[in-house]
């Protein structure tokens, strides 16, 4: 990856971004992936667990075994919390963070419990069932690493205890146990910082690449691609809800003289100025972009015929009042600009670029250094 990726994707020891506002975007990006894994990780242990309750009925008898199953039903119940905060587009991850630690903390309080009525049983000489359950907490990935840890390492703390003072295992098995739970907790925690961190490295990376896609290297404008798609996106939009848009052309005037006047770099630099003077007066919701050599596109969304050509009138203004610094020395500018305006529901985004392309080539015919619509 290149030098600038790499300080981009840095990360922490837990495999987080470094930069918050960073990590905070990869999670809200990654909201509807963590959605559909807490779906079906709740939707599986909730019916296993339950299912479980089959092996305690051959096991158990009287008030134990009815406990028992209460306390499963109880956790396969807490765990229907974030299974339903998945499908509600408006919860938030940290909601579904906390639904999913309180689901993970009932299920390993009744592991306790079990191990505690089942303390006579020869199971208690078996791989606890317990440490898979702790496995999952970490694969399941929550929006925070944190709640994977706690839970599985607290949860694996409580089921030692109840091990090694309410039942009367021998010592070498709780021994192997504490192994068992530590290499659980170890390779879930060795896994979850791993994966994380390539998730998020390949985010930054898919994200910069997409930057670069959509940027005119030069003027960091939008490029003649993005400007298409976000133009197609707002005439559509502009047609179906019946407000009006409208389009200015711009192009700057014997731009040639200044590159052969000064040279190429001398030319850059202007064109570079310009596209930064003429974006500091439009508004935000304007798309502006560079598509062509010295031409930009404005695309005005809610914006009159009217409306556009005053904006117009002020981007001239402001590129002609002023000279260009490039090299220490000036250069006066002039840019033309032709502008249209949807003019009806059959309209299409094609006639208003060529209206626009038009009422561009008029303005150039008409002396340059002005607006035509
Ligand atoms: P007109 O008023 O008719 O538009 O004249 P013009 O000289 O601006 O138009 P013409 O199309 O003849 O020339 C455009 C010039 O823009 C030619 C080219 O060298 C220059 N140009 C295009 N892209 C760039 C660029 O990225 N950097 C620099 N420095 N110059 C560029
Ligand atoms: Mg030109
Ligand atoms: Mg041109």
């Amino acid at each position: 990856m290149y030098q600038f990726l790499e300080l981009q994707a840095e990360t922490d020891v837990l495999g987080r971004l470094a930069d918050p506002q960073a990590e905070r975007e990869f999670q809200a990006d990654r909201q509807p992936a963590t959605r559909r894994r807490l779906r079906f990780i709740c939707a599986i242990t909730a019916t296993a667990y339950l299912g479980a309750a089959y092996a305690d009925s051959t096991m158990l008898s009287g008030p134990p075994l009815s406990l028992l199953i209460a306390a499963r039903c109880l956790a396969a119940l807490t765990g229907l919390i974030p299974l339903f905060l998945s499908f509600n587009k408006k919860a938030l991850a940290s909601d579904m963070g906390l639904a999913a630690g309180l689901y993970m903390a009932v299920v390993m309080a009744s592991e306790c419990l079990e191990l505690y009525l089942k303390a006579d049983i020869a199971v208690l000489r078996e791989t606890p069932i317990t440490a898979y359950i702790v496995l999952t907490f970490y694969l399941f990935q929550p929006p925070q690493i944190w709640q994977s840890i706690l839970c599985g390492g607290l949860g694996s703390v409580a089921y030692m205890l109840t091990l090694a003072f309410f039942t009367n295992a021998a010592s070498g098995h709780v021994v192997n146990t504490a192994l068992v739970f530590c290499l659980t907790n170890g390779f879930g925690l060795y896994f979850c910082i791993r994966f994380g961190t390539a998730q998020r490295r390949e985010y930054v990376a898919l994200t910069e690449l997409k930057r670069q896609a959509e940027t005119d290297v030069l003027t960091g404008l939008l490029n003649r691609r993005r400007v298409n798609e976000l133009c197609e996106r707002e005439f559509r939009a502009a047609k179906r809800y019946g407000h009006p848009c409208s389009l200015l052309l711009m192009d700057i005037d014997h731009f040639k003289a200044v590159n052969d006047a000064a040279g190429h770099a001398a030319g850059d630099a202007v064109l570079s100025a310009l596209a930064e003077r003429c974006s500091l007066i439009l508004r935000m919701v304007d798309i502006f972009g560079r598509i062509g050599g010295e031409e930009f596109a404005v695309f005005m969304p809610h914006a009159t015929g009217e409306q556009a050509l005053l904006a117009a009138e002020r981007i001239r203004q402001a590129v002609a009042d002023e000279p260009f610094t490039a090299d220490g020395k000036p250069f006066p500018v002039t840019v033309s600009i032709g502008g249209a305006a949807m003019a009806s529901e059959t309209d299409s985004l094609d006639s208003l670029f060529r209206r626009a392309d038009d009422a561009l080539y008029a303005a150039k015919r008409c002396g340059r250094n002005r607006v035509h619509f």
